[in-house]
């Protein structure tokens, strides 16, 4: 774009007493310009041709005010991300940015002083999800001295990093790490743990959200169990698969999700429990001395306040039952490395022991595989993902050397595309594995792996490098699965109003910036629902979230944005139209008297906006087919105006 041919051009627009231009606008010196301007020339508008007002809208606001200025009689012009960023031709490119300038002078034109409002804040925070992500929010949050509510959708706090065995770059156990701080949580008074319960519903804006909270029936009195396992040891319903070991063993009916588990309170499996499907049995509450099993009980809801709310609902590794190149389904030797951490986990199903699943023997050749659905291009498994999943090169690397620590004899080889080792001390981990513990590192793929009948598996591979085509004979193989967002974030986000990007991790509001923040305000995010990350990275993140959440909790009030709907009662019918669009619940009705003697004949029922509420997303005016609903420095006649300066 040809900037001072816009400046010149702008200048002779009617209205216009001053156009200028500048390099650095968001500058201190280019600040200092516009205050200037305003107070030489008495400025009653501004117009900045720049970037997004995504990005300097209050920059720019805060310098007008300075000079006296409404803040919103500022308008901006983005000609570079709507104009010189996605056009080659400069002569079109400059033609396009003069038209979008005139717009926006003609909309300062029609621009009113606006005065922000206020609302108070709730001092509270709710965190949705209670993994190491979660937990960390939270504690951050209470050591600040604001109470907190975690939701965790399953009976227990503490995530996928609980099923973890020894966690990199520093191999310290998982349990150990997690254990003192999931104890913490449910130890301080600050907060309050809802666990086997899941968000139903939100409402409000920031500083002032509601949410119902679903807590489902654990047919157990939280309050009276004392997770003693009575009740797990006598269930007869003993064949269910343990979602804690990811269906490698069995649980009974009547279960305590693992040994650490918060709260440590049973849950009975209501569509496998033999009462509570057939009204038999009965045998946990004969057994329970606490008297806290209950057949009765129901699934409750509680409405609370919040005035900022924390998404961190982590992840799941995909399912990769359609990769039948490498025989998931056909071998039980072939498994993911979610579930080869469990192998070697102390509480998992081999109690710890490096065995294969088909016949308990110890494997003596190991070959895994990274980048199992992660960066695949294309949808040829129908579930593979473009992105790097980026934790699996180093919780190989970590499997890798486990398994040449604790069985010397065993041989261990690692297919790789490349290995991306970026943190601080990554590196020199993986190099470890190599040099010190003798991990066989091929750059290759991997293209079949084939059962035999000896119950060894033919894995089939080519060496990138020396352009072989390999034949290894394992008894175990490992899958790198990529990992994926919760399914539950999709629905999460969209009774958040917080915005997912093409994977449906969330985003954030902006990915230098603010990257702990959704755009929605007051909704911040934490750990892998933002997009994959390890724990070190996952806990730094969760730090940042909540110390922006204690920044907002810390003010007694917030100013609200002054670009809200106001209804004409004139010209309102009463149809409801705007208010079953509303997101907000911004809108409710009120019975007006039109007549002059005020005998009640004149009585109708018109909207009415509460500005506190109303976040000024515009749905209403769109919806109002009587046109007595528009915005506040978004008014109709400036769009029109607008449209009307465009198509000169
Ligand atoms: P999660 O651990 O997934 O926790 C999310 C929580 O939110 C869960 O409890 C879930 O039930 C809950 N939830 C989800 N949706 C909802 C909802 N709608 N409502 C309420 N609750 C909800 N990292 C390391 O740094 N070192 C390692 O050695 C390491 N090894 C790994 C090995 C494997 C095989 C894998 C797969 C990962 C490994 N990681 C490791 C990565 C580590 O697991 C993650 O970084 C960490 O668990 C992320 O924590 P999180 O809280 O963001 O997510
Ligand atoms: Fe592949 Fe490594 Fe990325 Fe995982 S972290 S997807 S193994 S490159």
């Amino acid at each position: 774009v040809d900037v001072q041919a816009v400046s010149d051009a702008l200048a002779k627009e009617p209205g216009v007493v001053y156009s200028t231009n500048y390099q650095y606008m968001c500058s201190e010196a280019g600040q200092n310009l516009i205050k200037d301007a305003v107070k030489e020339y008495g400025l009653t508008g501004v117009v900045i041709c720049s970037c997004s007002p995504r990005m300097h809208e209050g920059t720019f606001r805060k310098a007008a005010e300075k000079a006296g200025l409404n803040p919103y009689q500022l308008e901006i012009a983005n000609i570079r991300e709507q104009c010189s960023w996605i056009h080659k031709d400069m002569e079109e490119a400059t033609e396009k940015a003069v038209i979008l300038a005139r717009a926006a002078v003609a909309k300062v034109m029609l621009d009113t002083p606006l005065t922000p409002g206020e609302s108070r804040v709730v001092k509270r925070a709710l965190v949705i999800g209670g993994g190491i992500a979660g937990i960390q929010t939270a504690l951050d949050i209470a050591d600040a001295g604001y109470e907190v509510d975690i939701v965790e959708k399953t009976p227990s706090i503490g995530g996928r990093m609980s099923q973890l065995d020894k966690t990199f770059p520093t191999l310290d156990c998982s349990s150990c790490i997690l254990t003192p701080k999931m104890v913490e949580c449910a130890q301080n008074d600050k907060i309050t743990i809802y666990s086997y319960s899941e968000v139903e519903a939100v409402t409000g804006f920031v500083g002032n959200f509601s949410v119902k909270i679903r807590r489902k029936a654990r047919f157990v009195d939280e309050d009276k169990c004392t997770g003693c396992g009575a009740c797990t040891e006598k269930c007869p319903v003993k064949n269910i698969p343990d979602a804690y070991n990811l269906g490698l063993s069995n649980r009974h009916a009547a279960y305590i999700p693992f040994a650490q588990a918060i709260p440590n309170v049973a849950v009975l499996d209501s569509t496998r429990c033999i009462k509570l499907t057939k009204g038999k049995c009965g045998l946990c509450s004969t057994v329970c001395s606490a008297g806290a099993i209950d057949y009765e009980q129901k699934e409750t809801f509680v409405e609370e306040k919040y005035g900022a709310i924390v998404a961190a609902t982590g992840y799941n590794p995909i399912n990769i039952d359609g990769y039948d190149e490498f025989a998931y389904s056909q071998s039980k030797d072939v498994v993911t490395s979610l579930e080869f951490e469990r192998i070697l986990k102390a509480d998992g199903p081999t109690d710890g022991h490096l065995q294969r699943l088909s016949d308990g023997k110890q494997p003596k050749t190991l070959v895994f595989v990274q980048c199992v659905g992660s960066r695949e291009s294309g949808s040829q498994h129908g579930c593979g993902k473009e992105y790097c999943s980026k934790i699996c090169c180093m919780y190989t690397a970590k499997h890798a050397m486990l398994c040449r620590e604790k069985y010397p004899d065993t041989d261990v080889y690692v297919f790789y595309i490349d290995v991306r080792t970026p943190g601080k001390n990554y590196d020199e981990f993986y190099r470890r594995a190599v040099e010190q513990y003798g991990v066989h590192y091929i750059k290759g793929m991997v293209g079949k792996v084939a059962p035999q009948a000896d119950g060894t598996l033919d894995v089939q591979a080519s060496d990138l490098i020396s352009n072989e085509q390999l034949h290894i004979k394992a008894d175990m193989v490992v899958l790198a699965a990529a990992i994926e967002a919760d399914k539950s974030a999709r629905p999460l986000a969209t009774m958040l109003t917080a915005s997912m990007d093409t994977n449906d991790f969330f985003t954030e509001a902006h990915a230098k910036l603010r990257p702990v923040e959704s755009p929605t305000a007051g909704v911040f995010l934490s750990g892998v629902c933002q997009g994959p990350k390890d724990i070190p990275e996952t806990v730094a993140q969760a730090g940042a979230a909540a110390s922006k959440v204690i920044g907002l909790l810390a003010k007694d009030k917030l100013s609200c944005n002054p670009c809200v709907s106001h209804s004409d009662p004139m010209k309102c019918n009463g149809c409801s139209s705007c208010a079953n669009v509303c997101p907000y619940g911004a809108i409710t009705y009120e019975e007006k008297d039109f007549s002059r003697r005020k005998d009640g004949s004149m009585i109708r029922r018109v909207a009415v906006v509460n500005e506190a509420v109303c976040q000024g997303c515009g749905a209403c005016t769109v919806a109002c087919p009587s046109g007595a609903m528009d915005l506040k420095g978004f008014a109709t006649s400036q769009i029109m105006a607008e449209v009307d300066a465009i198509c000169k």
